[in-house]
């Protein structure tokens, strides 16, 4: 029995089936670089889904979380710890000036700010909040109705009620769907399980503006496109645009599961003493390796650092849309968070790609996602855009439709 199949017998016997796992073992990671059990190497350009942003492993994390295990892992959130405190005031200078509220997920945290809105409209009557098709929000029941995806939500009918669904980057659906219990709209600034799909400039102000003249809160699901993904803190701030109260979790624990939300000044306090919990939430674990990442990212200065590497690595898949008209036709994104757009399914590229060693992930049916750490070397960048670029010359030669030659 091979090496791989030793792990991946047990574990499908004994596995709830949910995912479609590739059969792969991994049992290492450095920086952009993972291991499988047989000591293949492999360029991770996913970043397990935008989670490790600074990287596999960073020593500033695992040494922050080796202290921490060492001296306190966890006390109920009955008590103080000095951690919790840092890492809200670390979160919320960056952004907005309000307070947290920290779990364990980007569901759960996007559970809170649609608890934080629900009771914030309460006394007014207003619950319904309008998110966007195509969206992503979790796989609770609360934010599998609010994801705008049929997909996710089908099976699990009778669904929560109150929420609305508009389109991206259209204002005018947004107000069709507006009504006198509507209380907010969440909103991507850049859809990630979509298909890499951003908010466009007109709309989040749009948002903004009709979210300030109707009383409604706007907020923004950061879990995957925030903490440095597209070369600022947070996506809505390229659109010059704040939103009452935001979402975090993915990359927040560079691995260590953290969720967290951050709220401005006027929502700081309406989630009072017993109305939202979590027993793990903000533990002095998880904050530790949250306040180490934080550290990392500025300082070593991975904003503008992801913004070039994103640039450099758009200019190359577009040379290969340039180069291949037929399969490829767009790339779209922002800073380190990128979709190359197929005209046939990216199934088969990103799996010709993981053969050789390149970590991506088909997202949909037509775009494949690239997600690499933001400390991404500029030669590494060149490594995937080779491999990438041999793969497709590749996969597509084949592809091509056979001449046919005149009798
Ligand atoms: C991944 C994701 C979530 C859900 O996060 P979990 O930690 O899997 O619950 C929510 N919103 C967005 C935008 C995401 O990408």
């Amino acid at each position: 029995m091979s090496k791989t199949t030793e792990v991946i017998t047990p574990f499908d016997e004994r596995v709830i089936p949910c995912y479609a796992r590739r059969p792969i073992v991994f049992v290492k990671g450095k920086g952009a670089k993972l291991w499988d059990i047989n000591g293949k190497v492999y360029l991770d350009f996913l970043a397990g889904i935008a989670v490790l942003n600074v990287g596999h492993s960073h020593p500033t994390v695992v040494a922050a979380i080796q202290q921490q295990a060492a001296e306190l892992m966890h006390v109920s959130n009955l008590y103080y710890t000095p951690s919790q405190g840092l890492l809200a005031e670390k979160l919320a200078g960056l952004a907005l000036g309000g307070k947290c509220f920290f779990c364990n997920s980007g569901a759960e945290a996007n559970e809170a700010l649609i608890k934080l809105a629900r009771l914030w409209g309460h006394e007014n009557n207003r619950f319904e909040i309008i998110t966007m098709k195509n969206s992503f929000h979790g796989r609770t029941l609360a934010t599998l109705t609010a994801t705008g995806q049929e997909k996710v939500q089908k099976g699990f009918e009778p669904l929560p009620s109150g929420f609305r669904h508009a389109r991206l980057n259209d204002l005018g659906s947004v107000k069709e769907v507006l009504t006198p219990r509507t209380a907010a709209i969440l909103v991507e600034a850049v859809q990630g399980e979509g298909g890499v799909i951003p908010a466009t400039q007109e709309f989040m102000q749009g948002l903004r503006a009709l979210c300030n003249e109707k009383g409604y809160l706007l907020l923004c699901d950061e879990v995957q496109c925030g903490l440095g993904r597209t070369g600022k803190w947070f996506a809505f701030q390229h659109f010059d645009v704040e939103p009452d109260a935001f979402s975090l979790a993915k990359a927040l624990g560079s691995g260590f599961p953290i969720g967290a939300i951050v709220t401005n000044p006027k929502l700081a306090n309406v989630l009072k003493s017993g109305k939202h919990a979590s027993t793990f939430g903000g533990n002095p674990l998880a904050c530790a390796a949250a306040m180490a990442t934080l550290q990392v990212i500025e300082q070593e200065g991975l904003l503008p650092h992801a913004w070039a590497m994103g640039e450099k690595l758009k200019q190359g898949l577009q040379s290969l849309v340039e180069k291949f008209p037929l399969h490829l036709t767009e790339v779209r994104g922002l800073g380190l968070m990128l979709g190359l757009v197929m005209a046939t399914g990216a199934k088969a590229l990103e799996e010709k790609l993981l053969d050789i060693g390149l970590i991506t992930l088909a997202t949909g049916e037509h775009v494949l996602r690239l997600l690499p750490p933001l400390n991404i070397k500029p030669s590494e960048v060149e490594e995937a855009l080779d491999i990438l670029a041999d793969t497709c010359a590749e996969l597509f030669a084949q592809a091509a439709p056979e001449k046919v030659t005149p009798e």
